[in-house]
């Protein structure tokens, strides 16, 4: 093990942790467009259900409009027997049947105009969420270009990386490169690199023993931490040469 490979494991990790924030960056775009594409459909299923709405008030209205008409005729004859009515009895009775049917046209009317208003507020929320739908679904053609551009740039950055990774990788020794491999399977992003810190491992915090810490120190051999199984490095310091 030389000295200057850990130097190159250092610049991998580095390099392998601005991957993984370019990988960020691409899940933070991609749920951009998630978010408002979300919100479309929420805003589709609202509408669909307004237009049901709209449809059965619409129904009931009709309804009322037709009972309403039928009413107002059976009110006109009932004031026309009224006025030919012979006899009190007869006379009473279609007073009787005049006031019932009275009222029941002043509820039906009253029926008539709720439901008139209520037809009138449907259609302004309907054309208000297709206005939104619309909006939206623009805005969401533009946000996925602009999302589309921004994750092949960084798509871009990641193949730059990884090509340098691959050339700093080529340094090591072959097997060096498959343990470095293995070991950053597990602990890719989270550092797959210690150093010793007050006799501890700087990642799990496990005791580093007098004589690992020697060896460790030496960088003559690869070390790894007994718990984490991390590689344990010399401090950069000591193994600083610049990153290509
Ligand atoms: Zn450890």
């Amino acid at each position: 093990m030389e000295i200057t490979e850990f130097a190159t494991l250092f610049t991998i990790q580095s390099l392998d942790r601005a991957i993984g924030e370019a990988k960020q960056q691409i899940t933070t775009q991609e749920k951009r467009i998630q978010a408002l594409n979300g919100q479309i459909e929420f805003k589709r299923d609202e509408l669909s259900e307004i237009n049901t709405k709209f449809t059965v008030q619409k129904q009931e209205l009709q309804q009322a409009e037709r009972e309403l008409v039928a009413v107002e005729l059976k009110l006109a004859k009932s004031r026309e027997h009224l006025t030919a009515s012979t006899g009190q009895a007869m006379a009473d009775a279609a007073e009787r049947e005049a006031s019932q049917l009275s009222n029941k046209q002043q509820d039906l009317e009253q029926q008539v105009l709720a439901g008139m208003e209520n037809i009138e507020n449907l259609q302004i929320e309907i054309s208000t969420t297709q206005e939104f739908i619309a909006g939206a679904t623009i805005s969401s053609q533009e946000i996925a270009s602009d999302v589309a551009t921004e994750i092949e740039r960084e798509n871009g950055v990641i193949n730059g990386l990884q090509e340098r990774i691959e050339n700093n990788l080529e340094e090591l020794s072959p097997s060096l490169q498959e343990i470095f491999k293995s070991i950053n399977k597990k602990y890719r992003f989270k550092r797959p690199l210690a150093v010793v810190e007050e006799g501890c491992c700087s990642e799990c915090g496990m005791g580093v023993s007098e004589s690992l810490r020697a060896k460790v120190n030496q960088g003559s051999t690869l070390e790894l931490c007994g718990a984490c199984g991390r590689i344990l490095a010399p401090h950069p310091e000591k193994t600083f040469k610049p990153a290509h």
